[in-house]
């Protein structure tokens, strides 16, 4: 995931009129930072299937979360709210009730910005993959896995 801060808020907001659920105010609140546990989640599954990687790839758009040089693969492990998971179903990507425009633009720029990351990385031969945060369970990760351990070798 991208380091980034949770906004701050200047003006402080009566929690009796936020329309913000206690999950996304916990989600809110945590600091952006590296290791998240969706993406140590990650590490860890594909360490379990022998597959070695690098971590934030300083040189490459959009500082992908893991690199597998071997095979030429870029993974980034993406919180479902800042970076608008498009699944419907999603529960974690659901937008605010309130102040919509504030974190609308905000939401859609992460977005658009993955897009152009991606773009250019595959411009630069990487295969993309794109991990949601609500996808991290042990099953969906041993899958990803065992897809990645498929994947041609590059080098
Ligand atoms: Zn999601």
């Amino acid at each position: 995931m991208k380091r980034r801060r949770a906004p701050i808020q200047t003006k402080p907001v009566a929690k009796t009129t936020s329309n913000v659920s206690p999950e996304r105010s916990a989600q809110m609140a945590r600091v952006r930072g590296r290791d998240t546990k969706p993406e140590m989640r990650v590490r860890r599954a594909l360490h379990a299937a022998g597959l070695r990687y690098r971590l934030h790839a300083k040189g490459l758009p959009g500082r992908p979360d893991l690199i597998l040089p071997s095979r030429r693969v870029a993974v980034f492990v993406h919180g479902c709210f800042w970076h608008r998971h498009p699944d419907p179903e999603c529960k974690l990507a659901r937008l605010p009730k309130s102040r919509l425009d504030f974190w609308l633009p905000k939401l859609e720029g992460n977005r658009a910005r993955d897009e152009r990351n991606k773009v250019a990385l595959e411009a630069l031969g990487w295969k993309i993959i794109e991990v949601w945060e609500c996808q991290t369970k042990p099953e969906d990760l041993a899958k990803l896995a065992k897809a990645v351990a498929r994947m041609p070798r590059a080098i």
